[in-house]
């Protein structure tokens, strides 16, 4: 049977993009349908314009250390307008480059809301489209608990346009979005208050790090509330809102900020004209190659729910347009060792197995830790102090984690992500040349086991 499309892909976000530029240059005809921005999350509402947030809350960092450094500046002013108009059209510049990038490899852009009607069919603003593969690549949603008021909270989606920095903010969540924003906020000026419902946040990251976090996140004047968790949100007449916690407490705020995970955005997809089923916590099942339940339906990125990050989901983009389209050229996508940094200030760069995750897997360990003042520091009166840890494999003397809380730590463990990947030892650390003075040196200069 002759189909429109060789694939049909929902979704024009980190995954889909990838999926249908490469599955074009390999000779399919693709079609490619989106509802609401070229990019994705990563692009409109994510990593990008979380990283613009950033680069904005450090220059007052950079503006606190100038003094030490010989300079005298002017009482700083920062107006938030001009940040957000600022990001605002960059975001749409790589729109336009999305588009480009689509419409030069020969996909078919279709803007609209697409709802699968049958095993090889998509329908698009009331057209119907035949496909022999159909990939969702839809991504995910924000998910806040059903609680009393939660319509007066924001998440992600509206903080990175709202009109004005709140006064005061109540950051809600563990993970990376809070950890992330309650930085943003706070170095820009809010008075930010992040409660996280468990001991200590970022549950799943090395302990060493999770614990160094929190203490300079206090060091810098973040109020953190372990153990606490909002019931309700009221507005009061002064139009601020008053958070209940559980334990009775009652917080003021300007802003409630959710950051508590997200869910796979399903929305009117039409998954129930297909046989696709959904794993236990909501997410499409696939199998190794992305496959659905139904035989001509794929999945890949935040949708499926294995690792929810950009690089992750442009792999398996790509994996799924090889594996169609080029199979002489398909390689499985590899999960272990992704690295990964959460853009906190400072932020965390980490790569491989946690001293817990290593215990746990049965390894003899050794670990390899040290704390100290970064160089640039010592000209300030900052007292900020940088981690970093390796966990290594005592027996084989393998490097099993390498973990940073530091400034620049993402760009860091990145080529220390490539040295894990290609198995290397601690030996091979420490015969490595350092380059000095940096601080990453630090990562091929550490002798001495700390346990
Ligand atoms: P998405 O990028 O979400 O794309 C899905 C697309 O499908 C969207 O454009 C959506 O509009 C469209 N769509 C949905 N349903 C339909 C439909 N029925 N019809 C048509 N179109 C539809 N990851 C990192 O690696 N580094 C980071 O620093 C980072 N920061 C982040 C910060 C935030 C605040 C958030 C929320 C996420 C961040 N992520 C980060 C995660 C990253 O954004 C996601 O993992 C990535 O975007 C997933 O790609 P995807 O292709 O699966 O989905
Ligand atoms: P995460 O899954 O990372 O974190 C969710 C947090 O919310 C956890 O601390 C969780 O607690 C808490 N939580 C969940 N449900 C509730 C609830 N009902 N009440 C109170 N707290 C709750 O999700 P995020 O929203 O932070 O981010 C989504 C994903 O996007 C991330 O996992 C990551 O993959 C990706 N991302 C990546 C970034 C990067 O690469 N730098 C940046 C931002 C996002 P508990 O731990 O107790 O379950």
């Amino acid at each position: 049977m002759a189909y429109d499309f060789d694939l049909f892909v929902i979704g024009a976000g980190s995954g889909g993009v990838r999926a249908a530029r490469f599955a074009a240059g390999f000779g399919a005809k693709v079609a490619v349908a989106e509802s609401r921005y070229l990019g994705g999350t990563c692009v409109n509402v994510g990593c990008v314009p979380k990283k613009l947030l950033v680069y904005g809350a450090h220059v007052a960092d950079e503006l606190e250390q100038a003094a030490g450094f010989g300079w005298t500046l002017e009482e700083g002013h920062f107006d938030w307008g001009t940040l957000i108009a600022n990001k605002n059209r960059e975001i749409e510049r790589l729109n336009g480059i999305y588009r480009n990038l689509l419409v030069n490899s020969g996909v078919t852009l279709l803007q609209g809301h697409a709802r699968i009607t049958g095993a090889n069919e998509v329908e698009v603003d009331g057209q119907r489209y035949s496909a022999e593969h159909i990939l969702i690549a839809t991504g995910g949603w924000p998910q806040v608990p059903d609680i009393p008021g939660k319509e007066l909270a924001i998440t992600s989606n509206e903080a990175f346009y709202l009109k004005d920095l709140p006064r005061r903010v109540l950051v809600v969540g563990g993970g990376y979005i809070a950890v992330e924003f309650a930085g943003i906020l706070q170095g820009l000026g809010a008075d930010t208050t992040l409660l996280y419902r468990g001991d200590l946040f970022l549950r799943g990251f090395d302990g060493s790090v999770r614990t160094h976090l929190k203490e300079e996140l206090e060091k810098r004047g973040l109020n953190l509330q372990f153990n606490a968790d909002i019931q309700r949100i009221d507005k009061l007449d002064d139009g601020s809102l008053k958070a209940t916690l559980k334990d009775g407490r009652e917080l003021l705020a300007d802003c409630v900020f959710y950051a508590t995970g997200r869910r796979p955005m399903l929305d009117n997809l039409g998954l129930e004209n297909t046989g696709v089923e959904l794993d236990a916590r909501g997410f499409i099942r696939v199998d190794e190659q992305y496959q659905t339940t139904a035989p001509s339906i794929l999945a890949i990125g935040d949708v499926i729910g294995r690792v929810q990050l950009t690089p992750v989901a442009l792999a398996e983009g790509m994996a799924v347009a090889r594996r169609l389209f080029k199979p002489e050229q398909y390689r499985p996508v590899d999960y272990q060792n992704i690295p990964t940094a959460v853009f906190s200030q400072p932020p965390i760069g980490t790569v491989g197995l946690t001293e817990e995750q290593a215990l746990e897997a049965g390894h003899k360990v050794q670990i390899f830790e040290s704390r100290f003042r970064a160089m640039k520091l010592t000209l300030t009166d900052i007292q900020e102090k940088t981690l970093m840890k390796l966990v290594v494999d005592a027996e084989t003397d393998k490097v099993l984690g390498c973990h940073m809380v530091g400034p620049d730590a993402g760009e860091i463990i990145q080529g220390l992500g490539v040295a894990l990947k290609a198995g290397a030892t601690k030996l091979q650390f420490d015969e490595t040349i350092g380059v000095h003075p940096t601080a990453a040196e630090e990562f091929v200069t550490m002798r001495t086991v700390t346990r």
